[in-house]
């Protein structure tokens, strides 16, 4: 059992501390919050709290540092744990640039201990349901990729409404869908183009529109919106022989497959103010349509396999150089966004 301390005991530093509590690979002995309540809310619930972040640092017995502070001490917090001689698991966005995320790996590769990122919604069923229709290739070489999550909320009134600390929804939520959309689309980028929203704050995006270009002319389409009150799919993907839409992540994901192309006889069905042979949908004659089972997923396999990783068991699920794409992908999206161009890039 690998001995981990968190940093951070907010939502996601508690998060984590139930999870290693329950993992059969990880064991907790302690955190630190710079915040005295926070504190005090960990040891009402039986945590050990160590004294400063240094304490944990300095604590030999500690495998794994998780670091779950705001986005802008993730740096100065993973590189400490690392030269400290730690394992570091750093929560989402791990850094607010590629060059921030570097000097933490240039750190890694020092110590020569492992640095991994918590992305944890790789296990997202409703991804894994889109990643295995194209995996089986029952409806074909994917042509486009939809990925969208629609909130109404706005930006939690926390440090994310705010741009020093990396807050706004690229960041937040666009580092995962961004993510997925990699592990679904593993082409070279060509461009990227990106608008943000403002409807609810002016300080950082609260929302966004991504469009990226692949080099085999694929495209992909991620959006983050947090004033939607009725949402969209959560997944709509065209591929060369079908179309997938899954419609939220409780739901099962609907498979429309082409069995034959030609209709002889189309029948013109009348919709608003005329008729149309074009749009008329297909029957059961052309088109097989079903749903897919939800896959079974379990978070805990993150920390199972950085343990594994670890002990040079296996490779790590979570590898640095996607990590990097990724904020490669972040740092077009902004510059996108601000110059309110399309970007030709190679990423
Ligand atoms: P939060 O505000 O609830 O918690 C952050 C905690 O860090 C606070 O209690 C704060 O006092 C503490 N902190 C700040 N600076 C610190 C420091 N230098 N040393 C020790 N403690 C410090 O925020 P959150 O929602 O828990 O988010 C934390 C991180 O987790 C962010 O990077 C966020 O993006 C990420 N997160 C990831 C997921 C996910 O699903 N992977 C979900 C939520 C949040």
């Amino acid at each position: 059992m690998k001995k981990v301390a968190v940093i951070g005991y907010g939502g996601q530093g508690a998060w984590h501390c139930t999870q290693v509590l329950k993992s059969d690979v990880t064991e907790l002995v302690g955190i630190y919050d710079i915040r005295e309540e926070r504190r005090a809310a960990a040891k009402d619930n039986g945590i050990f709290v160590y004294e400063s972040n240094e304490a944990i640092f300095a604590d030999k017995n500690v495998d794994i540092v998780v670091v779950a502070t705001p986005n802008d001490v993730h740096e100065d917090l993973v590189v400490n744990a690392l030269k400290s001689g730690h394992n570091v698991i750093c929560e989402k966005p791990v850094a607010l640039s590629v060059e921030e995320f570097d000097r933490m790996v240039e750190a890694q590769n020092e110590s020569g201990k492992k640095l991994s990122v918590h992305q944890n919604r790789r296990w997202d069923v409703d991804f894994l349901a889109t990643k295995s229709v194209i995996e089986s290739g029952e409806i074909g070489e994917v042509l486009r990729v939809e990925s969208r999550i629609h909130g109404s909320r706005g930006i939690p009134s926390d440090w994310r409404c705010h741009k020093e600390p990396g807050g706004g929804m690229i960041l937040d939520w666009g580092v995962h869908l961004i993510d997925q959309m990699l592990q679904l689309i593993t082409e070279k980028i060509v461009t990227v183009n990106c608008n943000t929203t403002h409807y609810t704050n002016e300080e950082v995006d609260d929302g966004f529109r991504l469009e990226l270009g692949f080099q085999s002319g694929k495209t992909a389409y991620v959006e983050v919106g947090t004033y939607n009150f009725i949402a969209m799919p959560r997944f709509y993907m065209q591929c060369k022989e079908g179309s997938l839409h899954l419609s939220d992540w409780q739901q099962k994901a609907k498979v429309a497959k082409l069995t034959r192309w030609i209709e002889k006889d189309v029948t013109p069905v009348q919709n608003a103010a005329g008729i149309t042979k074009t749009m008329a949908p297909r029957d059961h004659l052309t088109l097989d349509s079903y749903e897919i089972e939800r896959p079974i997923s379990d978070v805990h396999n993150f920390y199972r396999n950085f343990c594994a990783a670890i002990d040079g068991e296996c490779e790590q699920l979570i590898k640095n150089c996607e990590v990097r794409r990724v904020l490669g992908v972040m740092e077009a999206a902004f510059k996108s966004a601000q110059d309110k161009q399309t970007l030709k890039v190679d990423i």
